[in-house]
């Protein structure tokens, strides 16, 4: 995982988000024009079209071709996932600023006075937080025993980051696919290096120009400063970069993530043969690569290059 570690503030902040007007931010307003996104006047909220969930259903069908060794597609993970799962993962620690958490209003506090009730703010925290990323969920399943064999995973659902900005592409509500492996450190290593030439081929294949970067990301908690620079040196985590909008100067459309044996300690997993497990992902961000898609080829996804098999799908994409 990665800045796979991060709900919302739980708790406590301000429940006032600032309201955005689709029309001042021009490109959103002309990816609005265009068809793709349905503004919901909260920044960082949006729906989608038809035209972009198309693309984003032939994305998914594309990512299922690039399994190394086949998968039927991805399993859908919940959007809310229980506190103590993340508390283990010591995401909060992390990424506390990213977390939200799910409330609840007391029984007897509907009716009527419903609003006044929520202006008073009488909710109350529930044991859920909102997914900030999808592998979250895969972990806490294998807790508290030692694997017989190495694991893979296809994944994806619904996530939710509390993010201060909301330029185009940077939303609080969003959808993330992952490939997960779990086993002992040959494998997380083997499945980092695969899927770090296999998203080279995949972005190539789809014609979008994008860079790779080291990045940092401190999800290994308290410590972070140091484990930041020693994130980098280690080369924990690369981001694939492309542009999402003519403002924008590159934005992180995937990670590759290996997370040595943080997982597998804190989840007391053990790896095949002893010791504890390791870890590594590749995750994409469905809505930012078909941004990029949208932002580099244009608004009619029929037009777009690509492999036969996502031009297949996007051909039945009206434009
Ligand atoms: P990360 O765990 O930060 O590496 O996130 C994995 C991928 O999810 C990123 O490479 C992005 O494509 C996507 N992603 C992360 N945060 C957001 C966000 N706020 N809005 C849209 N996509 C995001
Ligand atoms: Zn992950």
């Amino acid at each position: 995982m990665t800045s796979h570690a991060t709900a919302g503030s739980a708790g406590g902040s301000s429940p006032v988000e600032p309201v955005e007007d689709a029309r001042a931010d021009a490109p959103l307003a002309r990816l609005v024009d265009a068809d793709w996104l349905l503004p919901t006047g909260a920044a960082g909220l949006l729906g989608f079209t038809a035209k972009f969930e198309s693309a984003v259903s032939a994305l998914q069908e594309a990512l299922t071709r690039a399994h190394p060794t086949g998968t039927p597609g991805p399993s859908f993970l919940a959007p809310v996932v229980p506190l103590s799962h993340i508390e283990r993962a010591e995401y909060a620690e992390a990424f506390p600023h990213l977390l939200a958490s799910v409330h609840a209003l007391p029984p007897g506090t509907g009716g009527s006075g419903g609003s006044r009730v929520l202006g008073a703010d009488v909710r109350v925290p529930t044991d859920a937080v909102l997914a900030p990323a999808a592998c979250y969920s895969l972990y806490p399943a294998l807790a508290d025993r030692t694997l017989d064999a190495p694991r893979h995973f296809d994944v994806a659902g619904s996530c939710y980051r509390h993010e201060e900005t909301s330029e185009v592409g940077r939303f609080r509500s969003f959808r993330m696919r992952e490939f997960v492996a779990v086993g002992t450190e040959d494998t997380a290593l083997a499945w980092r290096e695969d899927w770090m030439e296999r998203c080279r081929a995949f972005f190539a294949d789809l014609g979008l120009a994008v860079r790779v970067e080291a990045a940092s990301d401190p999800f290994f908690g308290p410590g972070a400063r140091f484990m930041r620079s020693s994130q980098l040196q280690q080369s924990l985590k690369y981001e694939f970069v492309a542009q999402v909008s003519d403002s924008d100067a590159g934005t992180a459309i995937a990670s590759v993530n290996l997370h040595k044996d943080h997982l597998g300690l804190r989840f007391a997993i053990g790896a095949p043969g002893g010791g504890p497990a390791h870890s590594s992902c590749a995750a994409f961000g469905l809505e930012r690569i078909v941004l990029a898609l949208v932002h580099q080829h244009g608004d009619t996804p029929a037009d777009w290059p690509g492999t036969a098999a996502i031009r297949t799908g996007l051909d039945t994409v009206h434009s």
